[in-house]
């Protein structure tokens, strides 16, 4: 069986336990950023439940063009007003340089790749802060979670004045 049939295969399982929510809005108003790394469960690791946050995941959990265009839709359209930046230990994105990874994968593109997590992360918050459009906003932190022990370190905190 390939990959692609073991996931249709998947599904048809699911089907039959699927329980539907009426309410697409993040109900805990929240919205978390983090990383691809398959060793992230973004809801265990806060304790949110399907249905209280929306997830947004990129290479390196960093706030590119394509996580404001979602961002601005989580707060004016979805009720958010709470976002978390979650980056974590060992990622690919961190300890090398854009040069590094555009050689590696041959993609003329910006990486945003981390030179130091607690830099990193208060440029995304500052970012997000700057954002005019990102008004509805009220709070913010910027937090590292470390994929051996499973602890999130609070980095950055920012809160609308
Ligand atoms: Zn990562």
């Amino acid at each position: 069986m390939s990959e692609l049939d073991r996931l249709f295969a998947a599904n048809q399982a699911y089907v039959g336990r699927h329980a539907a929510l009426a309410e697409s809005r993040p109900q805990r108003h929240l919205a978390v950023v983090t990383c691809m790394d398959t060793r992230i469960d973004p809801l265990a690791v806060l304790g949110l439940q399907l249905g209280e946050a929306h997830v947004i995941r990129n290479a390196g959990a960093r706030v590119t063009d394509d996580v404001l265009r979602s961002l601005a839709l989580s707060s004016h359209a979805l009720g958010v007003d709470t976002v978390v930046v979650m980056q974590h230990t060992n990622c690919g994105v961190a300890g090398t340089s854009d040069e590094e990874l555009r050689r590696r994968t041959g993609a003329d593109i910006d990486f945003h790749a981390i030179a130091d997590h607690t830099t990193a992360l208060r440029e995304d918050i500052e970012r997000l802060a700057g954002a005019a459009y990102l008004n509805l906003v009220q709070e913010m932190a910027g937090v590292l979670f470390d994929v051996d022990s499973g602890a999130i370190t609070d980095v950055v905190r920012w809160e609308r004045t």
